[in-house]
């Protein structure tokens, strides 16, 4: 016993950050850089409770150590001392489920957003009965059982499964953590209703975490434009602009894509709505071709393009190369524009700047020599709460050409 309590490895670790980290952390940004860390007390295991304290020895926040992430630390809670256990991380889940308010006809949505929600380097998506939890950092692993069980008592699913960003599955697997189900269920599609319309969603295999639901709110604002137009959904992946356009009386749709899989998910999403007479008798078309080749060399003209590309910058250094792939897109799009013509543009790249892609769209607007209306700006939907600037990364522009 003497010798355990003596033992520093059973100490808290703690740190004390430069000057503009700790400012940046008292205002609320949950990230600590490996490069603000002034002093640590010792090295520690993934997850492991970390105090920031200040010059004067006063707490300023706690974290959770990620000991091999440029992201050192990340926030759980700042200001009192607090116990970050089972009982912390169900009152944060019950908060996120509280703070949501729900369109109608809707069971397919976000419970919980990462770092905003006090839950960093976790989303947990919901579809219908199923929910997905997909884990971005290694503090996770060690307290998985915990939240696992926690979620399951505030989101009541049927069945959980769970994913891991790609760096994390060899570290999960000597830990003893498998990604995929938990429980017996093998339903690897599943299906789900968003504004009333219903979707597939691949919860074991496809992107993040089976269906893009941060666009819930565009689409839905697309569907309000759509009446009587040739529309053209350039990146559609599964369909989901192209449904909302379809519903909204659009008089046909053309879904360009590069991957034959989310084409033929976008036909089964098209049959699985068959009962809606305006997504049942729209023109339908599919396009298997690569967006920039397909938009330089086409000749076609349409009254409401939507170019929704995967996201063009993942890394900072991928930025200049993204907003000249912005550039070339949108500008081809403007040009299948008819008089009176409409274009959704959206950027989803973390490292390109709201004001920058916002600013490149619109550039090429007044430059292209056609009269132009700003029709509306928007971001992710509500249930992507973003509580810091690098989590605002879905923007979207929607203008209106003479
Ligand atoms: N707009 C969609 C999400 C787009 S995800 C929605 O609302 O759900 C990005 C899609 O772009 C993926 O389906 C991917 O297959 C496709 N894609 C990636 N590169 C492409 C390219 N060069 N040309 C055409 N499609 C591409």
């Amino acid at each position: 016993m003497a010798a355990a309590m003596g033992r520093p490895a059973s100490k808290l670790i703690r740190i004390r950050l430069k000057p503009k980290a700790e400012s940046l952390v008292r205002h609320g940004h949950p990230w600590v850089f490996a490069s603000s860390v002034k002093e640590q007390s010792r090295d520690g295991t993934a997850g492991e409770l970390v105090v920031v304290h200040d010059r004067r020895e006063r707490m300023v926040a706690l974290g959770l150590l990620d000991p091999d992430s440029p992201i050192r630390v990340r926030i759980v809670h700042r200001g009192k001392p607090a116990a970050i256990d089972r009982e912390w991380w169900r009152a944060q889940a019950i908060r996120a489920r509280e703070r949501r308010e729900l369109p109608a006809d809707t069971d397919g949505h976000r419970w919980i957003n990462g770092d905003s929600e006090g839950f960093p380097g976790l989303v947990a998506d919901r579809y219908a009965g199923t929910l997905v939890v997909k884990l971005y950092s290694s503090i996770w692993l060690p307290r998985w059982d915990e939240v696992e069980a926690v979620l399951r008592e505030v989101f009541a699913p049927r069945h959980l499964v769970l994913r891991m960003s790609r760096n994390l599955v060899a570290r999960a697997r000597e830990a003893g953590l498998e990604e995929g189900f938990r429980g017996d269920a093998r339903d690897e599609v599943v299906v789900f209703r968003e504004n009333g319309i219903r979707f597939e969603a691949a919860v074991r295999h496809g992107q993040k975490t089976g269906f893009f639901l941060d666009q819930r709110d565009n689409r839905a604002r697309v569907e309000a434009l759509a009446a009587g137009r040739e529309v053209l959904n350039v990146f559609s992946f599964s369909g989901g602009f192209s449904l909302y356009a379809a519903r909204g009386g659009a008089s046909r749709v053309v879904d360009l894509d590069i991957s034959a899989h989310a084409l033929e998910a976008a036909g089964r999403n098209y049959q699985l709505n068959a009962d809606e007479p305006r997504i049942a008798r729209v023109a339908r078309e599919q396009v298997k071709a690569d967006a920039f080749e397909w938009l330089e060399a086409c000749d076609r003209r349409f009254d409401l393009v939507v170019v929704d590309p995967p996201s063009l910058a993942q890394r900072e250094r991928d930025r200049e190369g993204a907003l000249g792939a912005y550039r070339k897109l949108n500008a081809a799009a403007i040009r299948l524009l008819r008089p009176g013509g409409i274009l959704v543009a959206a950027s989803c790249s973390a490292h390109v700047r709201g004001d920058e892609f916002l600013g490149l769209v619109r550039g090429l607007a007044r430059h292209g020599g056609r009269p132009c209306e700003e029709r509306w700006t928007s971001g992710h939907a509500p249930d992507h709460p973003a509580g810091f600037p690098e989590a605002e990364y879905l923007k979207a522009i929607c203008l209106e050409f003479g």
